[in-house]
Parts: structure tokens; sequence; C-alpha cells
């Protein structure tokens, strides 16, 4: 089946994000736009995924849990996981790979944790919006040891995409999905890039603001719709 997908949306817990990305709104705008699948991906955190995915059971709708994390090369890699454990699990290496600093709320706003009726529970009271000590290649391997993936996100980009980071996208890693960003011409970025053929394109919003969700967009074709399913496309099992 043909899903319409957005697997990249940022909640209330990015400081960059709107407050008014709660877990309903996102569910409730990404139901209203069409879209079968979805993840929430906040910078280096997933303390609003559980949240997400509550909401989105009872809209009917599939959402991922996942994160965008900043590798040490100054990367950002979205990461979708099979379960809320398997998220919870890689946040805690995450945040201890995290220098110790606290978020300055003026400078870069709030990181606020909600619960399935966006309540807010809790804050983030370190600084999520920097670069981990994790390499991309650590990302990848405990990725893989997860049973999640790792996609190098808006890979068009210069800032923080893996092309513009590293020159080019290194063999060593195990990449099948490339994640671009909603304005990039896909065909002269294959050009450009000589990527052609080598790696799919998956097109997500990285919506900071709920205006910037996707509509029905971006697509994959998968055999049932569920997490499961969305992994096995993007693992290319
Ligand atoms: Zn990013
Ligand atoms: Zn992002």
């Amino acid at each position: 089946m043909r899903a319409a997908i957005d697997l990249h949306i940022h909640s209330a817990l990015s400081p960059c994000a709107d407050n008014s990305m709660t877990p309903n709104n996102i569910v409730n705008m990404a139901h209203l736009k069409g879209l079968d699948v979805i993840a929430v991906t906040d910078h280096n955190s997933a303390e609003n995924a559980q949240a997400v995915l509550k909401c989105a059971k009872k809209a009917g709708m599939v959402a991922v849990a996942g994160m965008e994390i900043e590798t040490m090369e100054e990367i950002h890699v979205v990461c979708l996981f099979p379960g809320i454990e398997e998220a919870m699990h890689v946040q805690r290496i995450v945040y201890d790979s995290l220098p110790p600093l606290k978020n300055r709320v003026d400078i870069f706003g709030e990181q606020l944790i909600m619960n399935e009726n966006d309540e807010i529970i809790g804050d983030v009271d370190r600084l999520l919006l920097t670069a981990t000590n994790l390499s991309v290649e650590d990302i990848f391997r405990i990725m893989k040891e997860v049973d999640g993936v790792a996609l190098p996100a808006h890979a068009d980009r210069e800032a923080y995409g893996i092309i513009a980071r590293l020159g080019g996208i290194p063999d060593y890693l195990d990449i099948k999905y490339l994640e671009i960003s909603s304005t990039c011409n896909q065909s002269q970025f294959e050009r450009q890039t000589r990527i052609n053929g080598k790696y799919s394109l998956v097109r997500s919003s990285d919506a900071h603001s709920l205006g910037s969700i996707l509509e029905r967009e971006s697509f994959l074709e998968m055999d049932e719709v569920s997490v499961k399913g969305l992994l096995d496309v993007l693992r290319g099992r």
C-alpha cells in the first residue's frame, strides 16, 4: 500500500519549535492533511514520543518514535525506533553523550514535555540543541543494535547535512535512504551529488510549526501501514 508520510516533525520539546507543536495538534494536523504515517523527531530527545504515539493511536494513525540526533561531526540524523523502549534506551545514550550544559530558555526557547492531553508535565533543562560526542558511525551502529533506522537528515542542505559536512557519503555507512527537505529539487540534487540510483530518497518536512507539516506529497510503498511496515521498507527488506 502507498502511504503518505512525514518522518521529520519537531514537537514543543525542540527549543526551536513552536509551543503549539503539542502532541494532539501535531496528530490532528497530520490527520487533516491526510497523512498515514508520521514520526516525531526532536533534537537529541524523545521525551514527547510516548504522548504523540498515544494521540496517534486514538486518531487511528501510525506514529513512529523518533529522534534527530546531532553527531560530533555536526550531522543531523533522523533515527526511527521500533518502539518507545528502544527510543528511551537510545535517549539515555544520547543524554550521556551531550555536553553538561543547561538550556538557555531566553536564547534557545523552551523544551517542554507533554502528556497525551497536551498538558505540560515537565521540561528538559539540559541543552538539547547541540552536538553529541557520538560519531555518525556510532549512530548507525547503535540504531542497528536496536533494530531501528538511521536516515541522514536534510541531505540536500548545507547546514548539518551529511554531504556538506563530509564532502560525500562514506561507504562504511549502511545507508539505503537519504532524507531530503521539502523544498529540494530531487532530480537536480541527484545530478549534482551524482548519487543517482545509489540511494533512495525520502522527503520530509522538518516541521517546526503546524503549517509546515507535509500534505500528501511524500510516499512510501509498504506491505502494511505500520511501524514495522515502514522500518522494513527503510531497511531495504
Ligand atoms: Zn536538522
Ligand atoms: Zn529537524
